[in-house]
Order: structure tokens, then sequence, then C-alpha cells
């Protein structure tokens, strides 16, 4: 098959032009970076495992009638998306404390947090990302009030859904990020959760070890990161050898 056209490459995705107008091609990568892109690497297999667990969250999300921008995987490291604008905001839900969080207020990592904190950063590689505040968001105009509105309700709920789906599978879900797009469809537009939800974008502790799940282990130089990734999808029941006849869904732990 001839290749498609590429629209975009990013530190772990790339983005291809989907066959019919208004839908993208979303590529995983095994490429992981950290740190503002200082700490580059390859976690082999890792691309296949996001595919398979940013399809499974993202279907379960759609179930509870959160839209998202996902339309069905295609293969091993492909799915096929909806044509999103991406608001250049990444939002971030924490349940406990742990990176930047601990490090910017001197929260032991690993404290229960009062309730859930969500916070904003703006998609930025050359400004690193910076934390930003609903006024700056709305003040310049990169979302409006009623946006940050919706998004902030989208994200209590999927954070409330993705905690109780992890509990039940073992593991604790620490905080994560999320984005969102508006998709545009005849003369309305609405807003959907966008890119992935996986364990590059998510922090995960096993429940009775707090062993780390995620990301963390690249960026903290640990070893067995895609054997923690792999384990994430065999507790959710997506492994990638599977079948789609043989998926077995979450399996519960005692
Ligand atoms: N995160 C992400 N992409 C980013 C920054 C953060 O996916 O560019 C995720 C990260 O994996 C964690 C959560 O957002 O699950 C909160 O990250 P934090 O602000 O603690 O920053 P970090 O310690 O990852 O630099």
């Amino acid at each position: 098959m001839a290749r498609r056209r590429q629209i975009y490459e990013g530190k772990a995705k790339v983005i291809f032009e989907g066959p019919e107008p208004g839908t993208l091609v979303q590529y995983f990568k095994d490429d992981a970076t950290a740190f503002n892109n200082q700490k580059r690497g390859t976690i082999t297999g890792k691309g296949v495992l996001n595919n398979r667990i940013s399809e499974y969250l993202m279907t379960r999300i759609g179930e509870i009638g959160v839209p998202t921008h996902f339309v069905r995987r295609l293969n091993m490291r492909e799915q096929l998306i909806k044509e999103v604008e991406i608001i250049p905001i990444e939002v971030v839900v924490r349940n406990v404390a742990a990176g930047s969080l601990s490090k910017r207020l001197g929260i032991p990592e690993g404290q229960t947090l009062p309730r859930s904190i969500i916070e904003y950063y703006y998609k930025s590689d050359e400004l690193d990302d910076p934390m930003v505040g609903e006024e700056h968001i709305t003040a310049f105009g990169w979302s409006s009030p009623q946006e940050l509105d919706e998004m902030v309700a989208m994200s209590l709920r999927i954070n409330d859904f993705l905690s109780g789906l992890f509990f039940g599978v073992g593991i604790r879900l620490i905080d994560f990020k999320i984005e969102y797009g508006r998709h545009y469809a005849n003369e309305d537009m609405r807003i959907v959760l966008a890119d992935e939800i996986s364990p590059d974008s998510c922090r995960l502790w096993d429940l009775q070890t707090n062993e780390k799940m995620d990301k963390d282990r690249f960026r903290r130089d640990m070893d067995n990161i895609a054997e923690a990734y792999q384990e994430v999808a065999r507790r959710l029941g997506i492994l990638p050898e599977s079948g789609p006849s043989d998926i077995k869904g979450p399996q519960v732990m005692q």
C-alpha cells in the first residue's frame, strides 16, 4: 500500500492523512523522550502496547458518554482517529503527589491529595510546556471559558472512571495527562478527548507494592520498562498477542 502523507511527527507518535476526509491515522512509535527531549531512547514494543492500551481506554471512556477522537484500531501500531483541532493545553489530573507537583511544592511522592487537582500546561516545546492558569488560557484565547468548563467536567469524569477501572485490576492511578480537540461536524463543534491515554501519559502504581508501571521507569533509568507496560495491558486483558476473539476484559484482582 502506498505510504500515506505524513501530517505531523511528535515524540512518540506520527500522524498521517486518513483514508477519508475528516480522519487521520495515528501511528505509535517505540521512541521515548523525557525532560523536554533531553533524555531519548527506545522501548521495544512500546508503540504496540500503547496503541492497544489507548484503544481500550478510549473505547471504555466513550462507552460512558465522553466523546473521543478514537474510531478504531487499524493494526499493531496504527489507529484511525477523527481529525480535530488540538487545544494547546495539557490537562493534568492528580490524585496522589508525584513528579513535578512533589518537586514544586515539597509534598512527598505517594501522599494522597486532599482532593483531585487539575493543572494546565501550555503546549510549547520551545517554552518547555509552562504551567498556566485558567486566566492565561482564556485571556490568550487558547480555549473559551465554556470550553474550559467542559474540559474540566470531562477530565473529572475520566479521572473517576479510570481510577475505578485501574483499581479493579490492582493499579493505582496517581496522575495523568490528557489533551482535547475541537471536532467539527456539519455546523457543530464539540470538544472531544484526543491524543492518547497510556503508561506514557499516566502514572500507574501497583496497588500492593507501589511498583511503577509507567514512563517513570524510563525517566529514572529503571529496568523492565516494556515489561511494566505489558503488565498493564495484561491486567486490562488486552495483551497484543491475543486476537480479538480472546480478549478477556479486565482481570479482577482479589
Ligand atoms: N505528562 C505527560 N506529558 C508531559 C508532561 C507530563 O504525559 O509532557 C504526564 C506524566 O506522565 C504524569 C502527569 O502528566 O503522569 C504529571 O506529570 P508531572 O507534571 O508530574 O511532570 P513530570 O514529572 O512527568 O515531568
